[in-house]
């Protein structure tokens, strides 16, 4: 079911992760791809990726998106630097702290931390200041290449969305009040890759796994950005919002044909929360 909404994502939407004008999904503007990719997890918690693109761009301008120059930098000056994101005066003494342990550590190559075992890595990341379960994983996914899937707000309101009627049919499937895809972090990872793997199994022509946790997530992304909003375009038009400064981000605007997922999707044929097609509501 899982790699059925992958497919039709994939289909719609075209390779997320491929070698187009405007791929990687993320993007990458300096020459240390996995370190900018730590800094840029860390900088969009809880703000826009507009935001954290134009706050690397700064930091890459000034010489600091390097660990070593990084960690040196005062944190107040750090913070005035990365004032566009959220919670900056938090995220420039987390951001020096992790920067001086990549330098110490490693001598500032964020590749050769990334390139160790799962496990042990993500526990030591995990210990960092300002990196959670979502940050982590998403610094492991993209930044090393590791295969674990990202949880974050899309997917769980995706799928809540997508498998609404399973959800309310399924009492095992019900956890209190609470649906299965507002479980704890890992339960919702763990729950998302074991039914992949399964999928996967069954499947002639698989996917390598690490390809497929990167694509999907960002396809995720991709269908909460243009339709699954908080109040969802279902039958479009897809949102005409442009969050990466990477040539041909804009391909999307010209479509027509609203999100990919409406036949299979729960909330789509109960007709919204409301009972009737989220089409008749006002979207924007
Ligand atoms: S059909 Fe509507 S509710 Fe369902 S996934 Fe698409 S945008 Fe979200």
């Amino acid at each position: 079911m899982l790699l059925k909404i992958y497919q039709q994502l994939h289909a719609h939407f075209g390779p997320m992760m491929g070698a187009a004008a405007y791929r990687p999904w993320w993007p990458i503007f300096g020459p240390d791809a996995p370190f900018e990719i730590l800094v840029g997890a860390v900088l969009v918690q809880q703000t826009r990726w507009e935001a954290v693109e134009q706050t690397v761009l700064r930091l890459l301008e000034v010489g600091l998106l390097q660990p070593a120059a990084l960690a040196a930098v005062d944190t107040e000056q750090l913070g005035q630097l990365i004032r566009p994101v959220a919670f900056y005066r938090q995220k420039a003494p987390g951001l020096s702290a992790i920067a001086a342990h990549i330098t110490q550590r490693y001598q500032g190559n964020t590749a050769v931390m990334l390139a160790q075992p799962l496990a042990p890595l993500r526990q030591e990341l995990l210990a960092l200041p300002r990196i959670g379960y979502e940050t982590c994983d998403t610094t492991l996914l993209y930044g090393g290449q590791h295969a674990i899937f990202v949880i974050d707000e899309y997917t769980r309101r995706l799928f809540e969305r997508v498998f609404q009627e399973q959800g309310t049919e399924n009492e095992e499937q019900r956890v209190g009040s609470k649906g299965i895809w507002r479980q704890p972090y890992e339960k919702v990872r763990l729950r998302v890759e074991t039914a992949l793997r399964v999928e996967q199994k069954n499947r002639e022509q698989r996917t390598e796994e690490q390809a497929l946790f990167a694509d999907f997530h960002a396809q995720i992304n991709e269908v909460c950005v243009r339709y699954c909003l908080s109040r969802p375009r279902c039958d479009g038009p897809p949102a005409r919002r442009v969050y990466s400064r990477q040539a041909g981000r804009d391909h999307y605007h010209g479509r027509v044909d609203g999100c990919p997922l409406r036949d299979g999707c729960g909330y789509y044929k109960r007709g919204g929360s409301e009972g009737r097609s989220p089409s008749e509501k006002p979207n924007f």
